[in-house]
């Protein structure tokens, strides 16, 4: 038999979202639990993959299946596409296996024809509303099927309303829209040089090829990779009878969530339209009016609706987002889907839900994606701050949080500058699809247009980004590049700044403070906690960082990059004055101005842990980053060091290095100036002899040395430590216990893990340099051509970004299993970038790692990844 690319609604189930994608699976489930939907079909994302196999053509297999199910449909339906009587109309949407916002394209009303839209008059006995159905028809498969940009049309749709003298769309005529739909043909006509497409089969084959093809366009590309979905997965497409929310007074649609998606509160968070379209609700042209006044208009309708909803979230186990439509007082539900929230909201609802009895907690913490706890964590205005703030404006709380910028008008102008290093915010009447760029380049967003459900909106609280929309009182004119607010006119030079959770604007440039966990999501993170068995440490070089991380849940620091602590302006000198250094001597005299300095800032460190564990490894400066370069810092240091400058250059020439990250960096570079692990041991063991004597505290410090590629570096760096710290413990006259071992972040490294495990007490592995070393990639340069890589889908993520289990996987595997064979007991963690990312820690919970560490504000995502990694595969018994 061949393979089947179509299926009916009612052929389909929840399980395959694979094959029908997220709407198409879910419209066929709702089939199944009796939710009053229009009726359809599903070309399946096989066909999709099977359109870009043969370069870009729907093959006639394909084609004729969807003829089948076209007839099959009309039977059903009783009605006839491109019929003279009872004609049949279809929305074909796209809908991939996650849904992509805004990304992809919809076209509805398919099947007018200049002779079925007469029958379409004649029929409904609405003439205004067959033609209006039509001009958007036309509309939008011009520009989602042939390119033709839609603002074209509304240029026409302005003129004629100019021509007529009346302001809104509803207020032209019968005879008006009858005259509009000729333009728009006429227009169509002009760019294609043929007649708009009279043959609904072949409207219906042409709209979804060209739904296949929006798959691949740009935007669907940037969202794909901002969201981690491979290209392989393809789109589907469905086709649905359409009905109408624009036949009059008694027809309308809307857009529903089963809670609120901003705060999560448990109520039902809707906004409609009277005769409209779905799409006037979401494009924010009309401002949409709240729920409850359908409620007072139409009961029933609203008690249908309510009970529906409901009936929905029960049966999916999560909050809904669905759009409905009206027609002449009969109620359809379109499609439904997880509902996309903000990280505060869906920390309450997955609360909630457990506390109502809907989930379990496993359900509730699989419920949230861990990058999604990022936008919790982030900063809110300081409230002292907020006392001088001046209000400009007041629109609607789409995404939280607190966001300050100066204003960019358009999408371009934000992206431009903030490459450029400056803050933006990015302000227009509404956003679109095209616009996406500068929203993630944006610090936050701000629309005068639209409601909670535009388009701005529901992108932005995808994002994390803080976004306010529809504030109407705000003028903006993005050509003069001018925005008023109260009669004050503001530029591209100003700061303003929004609270997204309020969505208040303010003028200038305001505070922020740092957010703590508590209430509901303190209770979701003990719920994780519980759960987890990898540990989550974190990667901090400051007390400040320390304490931060702390806040978050760290359990102990898995990493202190000691260089990092010599980046000050003040410190830089001595550190210098060390790498410069051409003889023991001088070196010895740069490290002891250097030894109180990291004794200090170690001290600072262990207080802040109060006596959890901390790593700290030993110096590893990739040379460049601290050779000066100004000749007037050669000649401060050649004065310091009572050298010539013409001499200091020749040293300067002398350390240039062509791969300084392969270069003498890590150990590498207390092999060459033991005094380096001399000094550095010094200060680990002195800090904690006395921070343990005056805390009261018992710190084991662990000492790792980076950077080994053989057992033999490893054994000659811890007999320098031992003997230093042995010696400094004796002399102290108090018992101090420490740890030496190592990173594993050279690829030799790990195939003799066995080895270096007999001389090291815990490994921690460094999967940025093991990433580098393994690819071959430089950490420094691989930036500029992997965009390449991901642009032409040779690679669908950046591996310094999201961890290469398949590759480097196998690296960290075969040292985990001969380190563990080696020595049972040995301690093992991850200490790269990688740390944060959540499809990463999965793999390190996968291959038995003890730790994860990351930096401070990806603790909370570290942990709710390593108990959704427990949760599908168990480690606790
Ligand atoms: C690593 O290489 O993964 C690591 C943590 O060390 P660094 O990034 O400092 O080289
Ligand atoms: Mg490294």
């Amino acid at each position: 038999m061949s393979k089947k690319y179509v299926y009916l609604f009612s052929e389909g189930n929840t399980t395959m979202k694979n094959l029908l994608g997220g709407k198409g699976a879910n419209l066929s489930e709702m089939t199944n639990i009796g939710i009053p939907i229009p009726m359809g079909f599903v070309v399946t994302t096989e066909a999709c993959n099977k359109y870009y196999d043969e370069n870009k053509v729907l093959p006639k297999e394909i084609v004729d299946e969807i003829h089948e199910k076209m007839d099959e449909l009309e039977e059903i339906t009783g009605k006839k596409f491109g019929g003279d009587s009872n004609p049949l109309l279809v929305a074909v949407r796209s809908g991939a296996r996650a849904s992509m916002p805004g990304m992809m394209d919809t076209i509805l009303n398919l099947g007018l024809t200049d002779k079925g839209v007469e029958v379409l008059a004649k029929e409904t006995g609405n003439a205004r509303f067959a033609y209006d159905s039509y001009r958007r028809f036309i509309m939008m498969f011009s520009d989602v099927v042939k390119g033709i940009p839609s603002s074209d049309f509304n240029g026409i749709l302005d003129e004629l309303k100019d021509e007529k003298g009346v302001e809104l769309d509803t207020e032209l005529t019968e005879k008006d829209l009858k005259e509009l739909v000729a333009r728009y043909e006429a227009h169509y006509e002009d760019v294609m040089g043929e007649e708009f497409p009279q043959d609904p089969r072949t409207q219906l084959i042409d709209s979804v090829t060209a739904v296949f093809s929006s798959w691949d366009n740009p935007r669907a590309n940037i969202y794909r990779r901002l969201n981690d979905i491979p290209s392989s997965w393809g789109t589907a497409v469905n086709v649905q009878e359409m009905v109408f929310g624009n036949k009059g007074d008694t027809s309308g649609s809307g857009v529903a969530f089963s809670r609120n998606p901003a705060t999560g509160e448990h109520e039902v968070f809707a906004e409609y339209l009277m005769n409209a379209q779905g799409e006037d609700v979401v494009a924010g042209i009309r401002t949409p009016r709240p729920i409850s006044e359908l409620e007072t208009e139409f009961p029933e309708i609203y008690e249908e609706f309510v009970g529906l909803l409901e009936k929905l979230e029960n049966h999916y186990k999560d909050m809904q987002d669905i759009e409905f439509t009206i027609e002449e007082e009969k109620l359809y539900f379109l499609q439904t889907r997880n509902g996309k929230r903000t990280a505060h909201a869906a920390l309450k609802i997955a609360v909630d839900m457990v506390e109502e009895g809907l989930i379990t907690k496993d359900e509730a913490l699989l419920m949230i994606d861990p990058k999604q706890l990022d936008n919790v964590l982030h900063p809110a205005f300081d409230e002292q701050a907020m006392k001088d703030a001046k209000e400009l404006a007041v629109g609607l709380p789409a995404s939280p949080g607190a966001a300050t910028g100066k204003i960019a008008f358009t999408a371009a102008d934000a992206k431009a500058r903030h490459d450029a290093g400056e803050r933006v915010m990015l302000v227009r009447q509404e956003t679109s699809p095209e616009d996406i760029e500068g929203m993630i380049a944006a610090e936050g967003i701000l629309t005068v247009r639209g409601g909670m459900t535009s388009h701005a909106a529901v992108v932005a609280r995808g994002m994390g980004t803080p976004c306010v929309v529809g504030a109407e009182s705000l003028r903006i004119n993005s050509e003069n590049k001018t925005l008023i607010a109260n009669g004050e006119v503001y530029g591209e030079d100003d700061y303003i700044s929004l609270e997204g959770a309020t969505g208040s604007i303010y003028l200038g440039e305001i505070d922020t403070v740092d957010p703590e966990i508590s209430g509901y999501f303190g209770t979701f993170m003990e719920w994780a906690d519980e759960k987890r068995s990898l540990k989550i440490r974190t990667n901090a070089d400051t007390p400040h960082d320390a304490q931060q991380a702390l806040d978050f849940g760290a359990e102990g620091i898995g990493l202190t990059r000691t260089e990092h602590m010599f980046f000050a302006e003040d410190r830089l000198f001595p550190m210098r004055q060390m790498i410069m250094a051409t003889n023991e001597e001088d070196r010895r005299k740069a490290l002891a101005k250097i030894l109180p300095l990291q004794k200090e800032d170690f001290k600072g460190i262990y207080e802040t842990m109060d006596g959890k564990a901390v790593t700290i490894r030993f110096l590893d400066p990739p040379l460049h980053e601290f050779l000066p370069t100004k000749q007037s810092e050669i000649k401060e240091l050649a004065e310091e060091l009572e050298v010539s400058v013409e001499y200091l250059n020749d040293v300067v020439d002398d350390l240039h290095e062509f791969n300084p990250m392969m270069g003498h960096r890590g150990c590498r570079l207390s092999i060459s100036y033991p005094e380096v692990a001399e000094m550095q041991t010094r200060a680990v063991i002195e800090a904690a002899i006395e921070v343990n004597k005056e805390k009261g505290l018992t710190i084991i410090p662990e000492i790792m040395i980076p950077l080994i590629g053989d057992v033999n570096e490893l054994t000659y760096l811890k007999a320098v430590v031992t003997e230093t710290a042995d010696k400094i413990i004796a002399d102290s006259g108090v018992d101090l216990k420490y740890l030496v071992g190592t990173m594993i972040e050279i690829p030799r490294a790990c195939v003799l893990a066995d080895e270096i495990a007999l001389e090291a007490d815990f490994f921690s592995f460094g999967t940025n340099d093991l990433t580098q070393m393994g690819f071959g990639f430089s950490r420094d340069d691989a930036g500029s051509f992997l965009k390449d890589y991901q642009d032409k889908k040779v690679y669908d993520f950046d591996p310094f970004a999201k961890f290469d289990q398949e590759g480097i996987g196998q690296f960290v595997k075969i040292a985990v299993e001969k380190g563990r064979k080696a020595k049972p007991e040995l301690d093992l963690g991850v200490c790269g970038e990688h740390g944060g990312d959540p499809s990463s820690i999965e793999f390190f919970h996968n291959v038995g790692l003890d730790y994860v560490s990351c930096s401070p504000f990806r603790v909370p995502v570290a942990r709710l990844a390593a108990a959704q990694a427990e949760i599908r595969n168990p480690r606790k018994k």
